[in-house]
């Protein structure tokens, strides 16, 4: 059973916008609005995953689990160069930093103006759904998007309420979905693969024992 209660849906909401990073944050979001007279759009708009052949796999992912429900899937443009002029000199930052916010903010105004262009009141996002996010810095970053096309309003709502982490964990198996392993871009893929090798050098195991690590190292390989 839902706690509906814990998702306070904005009166009069039928039709949304939701701005989607993932299949796995977007699962029981979708899932939700569908069993409660909500009716999303998906908006994937993610050019800050790199490389490109990880943006596809989560992009093919959301599709696949979007047309399940018959949903329509907004394929946004893959622009990574505008990605990092806007992320410019917040490289080392930490997750959860500065770098972040501007990622938020830049992928949530694209958003907005598509709402503003298509007639969408309402936009949310599946950012707020996941625990390794800053729920202040979304919805920091949805006001600020919404601020510049005011016919558009922000759903701010934390979607890991309402039963629906439990239930995102349960679609995540079912639906045996990718493993994404690091945020998404490839300053978050550094930071992830220096974690996993100081874990194992302190655990005194060498690199070669992690399969997962090796992904990792192999997808860095585009960046060089
Ligand atoms: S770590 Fe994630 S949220 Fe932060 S800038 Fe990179 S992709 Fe964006």
């Amino acid at each position: 059973m839902h706690k509906k209660y814990q998702i306070q849906v904005p009166e009069g909401t039928r039709e949304v916008l939701l701005h989607t990073c993932c299949a796995p944050c977007s699962s029981a979001i979708i899932e939700w609005m569908m069993q409660n007279d909500v009716h999303p759009t998906l908006y994937f708009c993610n050019p800050n995953i790199f490389p490109q052949k990880e943006y596809d796999i989560r992009k093919e992912e959301c599709i696949r689990y979007a047309q399940s429900f018959g949903l329509t899937v907004v394929d946004a443009d893959y622009d990574h160069l505008s990605w990092r002029e806007q992320v410019r000199g917040l490289e080392d930052e930490p997750e959860r930093g500065a770098r972040c916010l501007m990622c938020f903010k830049f992928r949530l105004t694209k958003a907005a103006q598509y709402a503003h262009e298509h007639g969408f009141k309402i936009l949310t996002t599946t950012l707020a759904s996941s625990r390794w996010k800053s729920l202040d810095q979304v919805a920091e970053a949805g006001a600020y998007a919404v601020s510049l096309y005011p016919d558009v309003q922000f759903w701010t709502q934390n979607w890991r309420k309402g039963g629906l982490s439990d239930r995102r964990s349960a679609i995540i198996k079912e639906q045996c979905f990718y493993n994404q392993q690091y945020c998404g871009c490839e300053f978050s893929l550094r930071q992830t693969i220096a974690f996993r090798k100081a874990r194992m050098q302190q655990a005194g195991k060498s690199d070669e024992a992690s399969s997962s690590l090796k992904d990792l190292l192999d997808l860095r390989f585009d960046l060089e």
